[in-house]
Order: structure tokens, then sequence, then C-alpha cells
């Protein structure tokens, strides 16, 4: 009686576990370093069945510019099938998660970009084993065409981790390729008026936007996205401000607006809000949408 009982647990044990583990291998959890991955990755994953994307860092972190690795990522890490970052140096806390997650792909959707060198001034000072910041200036997100090749990264990525559902993964990629496409002419067709213009933005995050549509960023506020600028930066910046006749800056809604509404003061530009898209409403269109908020503003605050 007693070994019946024990055989019955154990085969209620195993009927229980057996159902976990199918739960388990049947959906795919893919986790993002930050909100554009975030935004790329479930474009690359819709409509793919069982399969959840979480984005790592939280809504209110911006850039990864000096992020730190929290406990609870490593938490998230662990439950993840793959990893899609930026690349570039933008996620500077590789070294730890490749340390103790030794098995977890990595997907680099910066992977096969030229990148510009930083212009963060950090990086030239403190030579090669200088960690702290990225040598390389990895916005890339912002301009549309190195966007699409992020995409294709992304679910070239995730087509190898799950071979299964490849097909679905690059169809995907494709329509959102075509929908970027045409974000990129839309934009090209209502900023070529304003090619030519000088404008001077909060960090180096608008290079690769402002190269693809011939805006030029001539001088940044803050050289360090996570510090303040000093009272010698923000002077400097108003002289070249002065110099250039700079008609507008552009503060970004992540970061404190202070220093440049000083710089306004002092040089009688105007101030205006450009997002980088590291944040947003979590929507499958969200990149759109803030790149043609973004082209909207360009153009109040540069049209003659
Ligand atoms: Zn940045």
């Amino acid at each position: 009686m007693k070994r019946s009982v024990l055989a019955v647990l154990l085969t209620l044990a195993l009927l229980l576990c057996g159902g976990c583990a199918a739960e388990e291998t049947a959906g795919k959890t893919f986790v993002t370093s930050f909100y554009p991955m975030y935004v790329f990755t479930l474009n690359v994953t819709k409509d793919v069945p069982g399969v959840r994307v979480v984005n790592m860092a939280g809504e209110s972190t911006g850039c990864l510019h000096d992020y730190q690795l929290q406990t609870r990522d490593m938490v998230t890490l662990e439950g993840a099938d793959a990893l899609i970052i930026n690349g570039g140096g933008m996620e500077q806390f590789m070294d730890k998660v490749i340390a103790q997650q030794p098995d977890l792909p990595v997907i680099d959707a910066g992977s096969g970009i030229d990148m510009l060198c930083s212009e963060d001034g950090h990086d030239h000072e403190h030579g090669e084993h200088d960690h702290d910041h990225g040598v390389y200036n990895a916005h890339v997100w912002l301009d549309p065409a190195l966007a699409i090749q992020q995409v294709q990264n992304i679910a070239e990525g995730l087509a190898a981790v799950d071979s299964e559902n490849a097909e679905a993964y690059r169809q995907n990629a494709a329509d959102y390729t075509a929908r970027i496409q045409a974000l990129d002419a839309e934009l090209s067709a209502q900023l070529a008026p304003l090619v030519g213009s000088a404008i001077v933005t909060f960090h180096e995050a608008f290079t690769y936007f402002a190269d693809a549509y011939g805006l030029v960023v001539v001088g940044v506020i803050a050289n360090d996205a996570g510090e303040e600028p000093s009272t010698r930066q923000i002077a400097s910046t108003c002289d070249l401000v002065k110099g250039l006749g700079v008609q507008a800056l552009f503060v970004e809604p992540q970061y404190p607006t202070k220093s440049a509404e000083t710089i306004a003061r002092e040089t009688g530009a105007g101030v205006y809000t450009l997002d980088p898209v590291v944040s947003g409403d979590g929507s499958l269109e969200s990149y759109e949408n803030v790149m043609r908020e973004n082209a909207r503003v360009l153009t109040e605050a540069l049209e003659p």
C-alpha cells in the first residue's frame, strides 16, 4: 500500500515536471539591452508564437552610457534564449554578462556597421585602458539605413538561435525594412530644405542622423551624457553658438535641460527637444513615430 502511494506520487511528480519542461521549451525569451533594440526585436518577432521579448534597461534609463548591471538584470538574463545588443561599446557591461553567462547567445545588431569614433572628450585622455567610455559613437540606430542593417542582423541572429521560426523572422525583417525605407524617404524629402543647417545637440546621439540628412552637428552640450557640463564647457558652447549663429539647441527627453536653458539665455538660441528613441511607448511603430516627430521639430526649429 505504501509502495503504491509512493508510485502514484512519483508518477504525479513526473507528470508535473514533464508539464513544466514542455512549457519552458515551447517558448523563447529574447532579452534586449535597451529601447531601440527592443522595438526592432518586437518587429522582427511580430506574431511569432511563443516568443517573449523583454527589455532589460528600465524605461527611464535612456542611452546605456555608464549603465551599471543590476542584480535583477542578471536574473532576467538567466532565463533568456538570447541577448540582443546594439554593439559598438554601448553595452559596456558585456564583459560581466559573458563571464556570468558564457553560454548565452549574444546577437550584436551593430555587427558589420562601420562606426565613427566617439567625439567624447574622455576617450582620448585615458588611453586604451579606459573602460568607462566607449571608443565608438554607437548611436547608429538613428540613421534609418543603419537601423535596417541592425534589423537584418537581429533577424539573422534570431534565425540562428531559433531555426524553427527562421523564415518568420526574415519575413518580418523584410516587412519592417520596407517601412523604415518609407520613413527614410519621407524624412529625406521633409528635411531637404534644411540641408547644411548647423545644430547643437545634447550629446553625440544625433551624428548619424545628421549625416543621413545633411545636417551639421557643430557641438554638443554634454560630452558625457551622464554628467552636467562644467561652467567652462557651457561658456565655450555659448561662444560656438554665437560665433556660428546657431539658431537651435536640442535637448533630449531623457536628460536634464538646465545647461541648454542657460546657453539659450546667453545666446538667444531656441531650445527644442529631439528624442534619440531610447525610451517610448513600446508600440511596434514607436521608432517611426519618434523619428517623424524629430523631423517635425527640426523643421519647426530651423525653417527660415
Ligand atoms: Zn547616447
